[in-house]
C-alpha cells in the first residue's frame, strides 16, 4: 500500500475490507472487551505477543484502522496511538519523553492550554520549562538546551499568527544534543507537512481540527518515525525491564524488545493510555477517518479561500496589518516556500485600525456566516479574538512574546463560498464605521 499516493492511502490504507465481514465502510467495533477464547491466546495478548485486541482502553478494531491509516500518510512513520484529545496526546508524549524529570523546551507560541500544561501538570512533577525567546532564530534554541533539557517541542504552523519554524534546522539542534524534537503539525495536517521529512521524531495532532475537519469530534495522535535512539544514556524510561512486559518464558524485556520499531508509542501506549486512560471511543475514531477520506480536497479549498481572503484584508483601508505567510510583508515566504508549497494553511490573523475594544466587539458580532467560537480547522469559517478566549491561559508578557494583543482577530478559513466569506467581513466593515 506504501506506494500509493496521499490522496489513495487517506481512503483505504490500514483497511481490509475481507478481514472486517467485507463491510465498505469501517465498522464500528462498540465494544468493550474481546473474548479470549483459549487461554493460549489470552497469553499472547497480557504478553503482548498479539496486537490484536482485548479491550478498548488499550486497542480496538476501529482505532486500529486510524492508527494505521495516520501511520501511512506520514511516510517514514513507523506507528501511531490515537488518543481521546490532542491535549491527551500533547500530554501523554511529553510525560513519556521527560518520566517525571529534566525540562521542556517550547516557545510562546505554543496552543494555550499545551503551554499551561507545563505549569498545571509538569508542576507537579520535577520537570521544568524554558522558552525560547526568538523561535523565529534557530540558533535561540540552542543557547537554552541544558544539561537535562529532555525535548524541544515545537508547532509546524502557530495559532493564531501562522507564523512558520524552521524545523529541520531546529531538528538539527535537538539531535546535536542527543534530544528529539516534538512537532505538532495540527494546524498544517499531513496533507500540507509530513514533519518527519524534516527531522521531526514525533509528531503530535488534535485530530479535532482540520484532521477531522468538521468541528464533530474530540480527537488526537501521537506518531513516531522509529529512529531517535532512546538508548542514548538521557533516557533511561525507555531501558528498564517493567515486570509487566516480562515475557511468556519470564525473561524481563524492554519497550525496545516489545515495540523495537515503535519504542515510544508502544511504550505511551502500555503506560499513558493504560493507566491514564484516554481512550478513543470506536465512534469518534470513526468519524476522524470519514473526515481524512476528504482530507486534501478539504484543506486545498480552504488553503485558496484563505489567500484570497489574505489579500481582500490588505486591500482594505480599516486594516492595520494581517499575519499569514501569503501576506505581502510576511517575514516567512522562504520557509513557506520550504515546507509549504501547497500552501500554509487556513488560519490567519489581523487587525483593525480602530482598534478599541468597543470596535473589536461590534466587528466579532456583525459577521453573518463566519461562526464566532473556540475552534480551528472546521469546515465552517470561524472568528475569535484569542486574547481573551483561546488563549486566555497566556500571561501578559507571554502573550506579548507570542504576539497575540487585545486586538488580534483570528480567522479559520473553511469551506464556504469565498465570494460569501467576503462579502460578510465587508459588511462587518461597514458595521464598524
Ligand atoms: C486544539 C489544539 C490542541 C488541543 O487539542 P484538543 O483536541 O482540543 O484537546 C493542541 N494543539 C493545537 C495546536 C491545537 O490547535
Amino acid at each position: 500500500m506504501s506506494q500509493l499516493s496521499f490522496d489513495t492511502l487517506k481512503l483505504h490504507a490500514g483497511y481490509n475490507p475481507a478481514e472486517h465481514n467485507h463491510a465498505v465502510s469501517v465498522p464500528i467495533y462498540q465494544t468493550t472487551a474481546f473474548t479470549l477464547e483459549t487461554v493460549k491466546r489470552s497469553d499472547d495478548l497480557f504478553y503482548f505477543d498479539s496486537a490484536e485486541s482485548l479491550y478498548t482502553r488499550l486497542s480496538n478494531p476501529t482505532t486500529d484502522v486510524l492508527d494505521a491509516r495516520l501511520t501511512a500518510l506520514h511516510p517514514g512513520a513507523t506507528g501511531a496511538v490515537t488518543l481521546s484529545s490532542g491535549m491527551a496526546a500533547v500530554t501523554y508524549a511529553l510525560l513519556n519523553v521527560t518520566a517525571g524529570k529534566g525540562r521542556i523546551l517550547a516557545t510562546a507560541r505554543s496552543y494555550g492550554g499545551t503551554f499551561d500544561s507545563f505549569e498545571q501538570i509538569f508542576g507537579d512533577t520535577s520537570v521544568q520549562y524554558d522558552i525560547v525567546e526568538n523561535p523565529d532564530d534557530p540558533s535561540d534554541f540552542e543557547k537554552r538546551i541544558q544539561d537535562d533539557t529532555k525535548v524541544i517541542f515545537i508547532e509546524s504552523i502557530t495559532n493564531p499568527n501562522a507564523t512558520i519554524l524552521d524545523i529541520e534546522a531546529i531538528a538539527n539542534i535537538a539531535h546535536k544534543h542527543g534530544i528529539p524534537l516534538i512537532v505538532d503539525n495540527t494546524v498544517a495536517t499531513p496533507y500540507l507537512l509530513n514533519p518527519f521529512e524534516f527531522g521531526a521524531d514525533v509528531v503530535v495532532y488534535s485530530a479535532t481540527k482540520g484532521l477531522t475537519g468538521h468541528g464533530n469530534v474530540i480527537a488526537g495522535a501521537i506518531l513516531e518515525n522509529g529512529k531517535f535512539n532512546w538508548k542514548n544514556g538521557k533516557f533511561p524510561q525507555f531501558d528498564g525491564k517493567p515486570h509487566f512486559l516480562v515475557s511468556q518464558q519470564g525473561v524481563p524485556r524492554s519497550f525496545y524488545d516489545v515495540f523495537p520499531e515503535t519504542p515510544f508509542t508502544g511504550r505511551i501506549r502500555a503506560i499513558h493510555l493504560n493507566y491514564l486512560g484516554g481512550a478513543i471511543a470506536p465512534f469518534n475514531s470513526y468519524l476522524v477517518l470519514l473526515g481524512i477520506e476528504t482530507l486534501s480536497e478539504r484543506i486545498s479549498k480552504s488553503v485558496q479561500s484563505a489567500e484570497k481572503i489574505v489579500e481582500f484584508l490588505e486591500s482594505r483601508e480599516d486594516v492595520a496589518w494581517v499575519n499569514h505567510p501569503h501576506a505581502k510583508k510576511s517575514p516567512y515566504k522562504a520557509l513557506a516556500a520550504k515546507y509549504f508549497p501547497k500552501g500554509a494553511g487556513a488560519i490567519l490573523s489581523f487587525g483593525l485600525k480602530k482598534n478599541d475594544r468597543e470596535t473589536i466587539i461590534k466587528f466579532l458580532e456583525a459577521v453573518k456566516v463566519f461562526s464566532f467560537q473556540a475552534n480551528i480547522g472546521d469546515a465552517k469559517s470561524l472568528i475569535i479574538n484569542p486574547a481573551t478566549t483561546t488563549h486566555i491561559e497566556l500571561s501578559d508578557s507571554i502573550k506579548k512574546l507570542a504576539d497575540i494583543h487585545s486586538d488580534t482577530i483570528r480567522l479559520s478559513i473553511g469551506l464556504e463560498d469565498v465570494n460569501d466569506l467576503i462579502a460578510d467581513l465587508t459588511q462587518a466593515f461597514e458595521a464598524i464605521r
